[in-house]
């Protein structure tokens, strides 16, 4: 059943310029619809544009469909007006000693069962063969496929496609209500007035819950798992010598168990300090193509507007010089923290609401710039051509409770 009913060109409005905000505009202009973006503040603010930046394969065939999916959207921009520094890269993944490199093995598997090639690698050679960075680990395995890109570039190469293609994209402008009549979206309040659509979406990131309670007419809409991801990252300069890979640490979790890690769900949690507690750390580092480097990463559950633990990236910083001695004297640009917008079980939400109109695209906890092109796709297509929901049932809304 096609979920919108209207005569003439559609009236879409995409709440939210980050990176599942503008993905989702640039797909409704190529089905020519007329797309107003919304943005509170201006695009790639938050974190689609301080992340970083990579695109990697993980041990879940949903991951992997996702990488494979974005990477051929990715590819139509990344030759366009807005460079991006997209490119395919290497990707180590290692171990500091040897207990976790031997549970590593079993992780391997599970990335060749994705379909994901793997290769061992002893600590050893890594020291012999790439003696300027001084690796003390006990071993790694190359994965056979990494992108790395630039993220506030990569936001803006939709938008500004989305843009060209007729697009308006309105900054500092906020959405206070969503609203609806007799099962059907009407459209948007804003600080500037009442904006009328056909069809809106929700893309804005971990303030999408705010949005599901301001649903007025038919709403509220149920609420969603959803909480921040908070994590730290350290922007580093260049160095006289190139990284083929991006280097990350082999302990670093699935999506499913990320997304365990990061539930808070009651005041119990506020009481026990609970969202003071990290909930993984390991290095995460992308060489990028500029020369620069970008380095995290830890994963805490978080409430969103509490910070804690800013003596973070202190600890990625040592951890780092730990197995990698040779980064000893690299630059530091700037230190800052992110949130990541996390569901329950670490993956995205794309999909319908029970509001004919009203759609979910968000959700993207750590993997939004590897996951956000092909959801955006997917949700489209379901939406102009089917009914509302991607055919991979394990990114719609109706897999969390109340949703039905
Ligand atoms: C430290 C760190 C490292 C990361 N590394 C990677 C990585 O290497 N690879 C990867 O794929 N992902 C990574 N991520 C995750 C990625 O950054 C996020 O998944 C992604 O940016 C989320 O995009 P979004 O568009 O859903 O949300 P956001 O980027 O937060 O965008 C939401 C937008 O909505 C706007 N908004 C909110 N409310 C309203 C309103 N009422 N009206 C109008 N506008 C509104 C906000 O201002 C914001 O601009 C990382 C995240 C962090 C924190």
């Amino acid at each position: 059943m096609a979920r919108i009913s209207t005569q003439g060109p559609i009236d879409a409005v995409v709440i939210g310029a980050g990176i599942a905000g503008c993905t989702l505009a640039y797909e409704l202009t190529r089905h020519r619809c007329r797309v107003t973006v919304l943005e509170q503040s201006f695009v790639a603010a938050e974190s689609s544009g301080r992340n970083t930046g990579t695109l990697l394969s993980g041990p879940q065939p949903e991951v992997v469909e996702l990488l494979d999916g974005s990477v051929e959207v990715y590819r139509e921009l990344a030759d366009g007006p807005v460079p991006f520094e997209f490119a395919k890269i290497g990707h180590l993944l290692i171990s500091e000693d040897e207990q976790s490199f031997a549970a590593a093995a079993a992780v391997a598997e599970r990335y060749r069962s994705a379909g994901v090639g793997m290769e061992k690698v002893l600590g050893a050679e890594l020291t012999r063969e790439y003696p300027r960075l001084k690796f003390k680990v006990s071993g790694g395995y190359f994965v056979e496929r990494a992108w790395t890109l630039e993220p506030l570039g990569a936001t803006h190469s939709f938008a500004h496609a989305a843009r060209e293609a007729g697009a308006v994209i309105r900054t500092g402008l906020r959405v206070a209500q969503v609203f609806s009549r007799n099962g059907k979206v009407q459209g948007v309040l804003t600080d500037q007035g009442i904006i009328p659509a056909d069809m809106v979406f929700l893309a804005n990131g971990l303030w999408i819950s705010d949005l599901l309670r301001r649903t007025v007419g038919d709403g509220p809409l149920p609420g969603l798992p959803l909480t921040a991801g908070r994590g730290w990252l350290i922007q580093l300069g260049k160095l006289d010598f190139r990284i083929p890979w991006i280097i990350e640490e082999l302990t670093w979790p699935d999506q499913e168990e990320l997304g365990r890690r990061m539930s808070l769900d009651g005041l119990r949690d506020v009481a026990e300090l609970r969202d003071d507690r990290i909930g993984v750390e390991a290095i995460c580092m992308n060489p990028m193509l500029g020369g620069d480097l970008r380095l995290g990463a830890t994963v805490q559950p978080a409430f969103r507007d509490l910070l804690r633990n800013t003596e973070v990236a202190s600890r990625i910083a040592a951890r780092t010089l730990r197995m990698i001695a040779g980064l000893d004297a690299t630059t530091v640009k700037n230190v800052y923290p992110g949130n990541r917008p996390m569901l329950s079980d670490g993956l995205p939400v794309a999909g319908r609401t029970a509001i004919e109109g009203l759609f979910l695209h968000g959700g993207m906890g750590s993997i939004g710039m590897h996951a956000a092109p092909a959801t955006a796709r997917w949700l489209v297509d379901a939406v102009l051509s089917g009914d509302g929901n991607p055919r991979q049932k394990w990114l719609v809304p109706q897999r969390f409770p109340g949703w039905d």
